[in-house]
């Protein structure tokens, strides 16, 4: 089979390394960036480089920030002893923009699925036990996907927290199974946060 030159083949195996990107989609993407003018083409460059370079995760929390702590582990008016625990930070921002909850998070940075090989020890809980363990914390409010390794994930932390003397509770989801908090339209994301009931 014919190969495309080689910076393009480049770019197109880059590109398929993104999540939800096929062989189809990158080479659609790699032959549309070749069309962009060349000043585009270098903001895009930059952007990528400079959101590593620039951003970092908060040693605290896990949260993406330009600052370390981040913003909303270093903020004293923010009750330090409610931890909302979530999978990834863009699921972090959606609960902050339900405008409804003035705790602090914990990402875990994935949910439990062994067969992938995402074991315990692969997710940020040794930290939240940490956590737990060292600071005055009151509630951990589990806030993990509606999926399986979603709801296997807050089985596995509210056990391991059960032994500890705090309250667990985990988000009523009154959503269909499968659910990706942050495909939830704020309303729905700030009710289930009320509505969490302890595990
Ligand atoms: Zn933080």
């Amino acid at each position: 089979m014919r190969q495309y030159p080689k910076p393009l083949e480049r770019l197109i195996s880059e590109l398929k390394k993104l999540p939800g990107v096929g062989l189809k989609t990158a080479q659609r993407l790699a032959f549309h960036i070749m069309k962009m003018p060349e000043e585009e083409t270098e903001r895009l460059a930059r952007a990528i480089a400079e959101v590593k370079k620039s951003l970092t995760y908060c040693s605290i929390c896990g949260n993406i920030t330009e600052t370390d702590p981040c913003e909303i582990c270093s903020d004293p008016e923010r009750d330090h002893s409610t931890i909302c625990v979530v999978e990834e930070p863009d699921d972090l921002w959606a609960l902050e923009r339900t405008n409804r909850y003035n705790g602090v998070y914990h990402v875990l940075m994935g949910a439990l699925s062994p067969m992938d090989g995402i074991t315990p020890d692969k997710l940020r809980i040794r930290e939240l036990l940490e956590r737990v363990n060292n600071e005055d914390v009151k509630e951990v409010i589990i806030a993990t996907n509606h999926t399986t390794e979603g709801e296997a994930t807050a089985m596995f932390i509210a056990n391991l927290l059960g032994k500890l003397n705090i309250k667990v509770t985990r988000i009523a989801y009154g959503i269909p199974m499968g659910g990706d908090l942050e495909y939830i339209d704020e309303v729905t994301l700030a009710k289930a946060l009320e509505g969490r009931r302890e595990i």
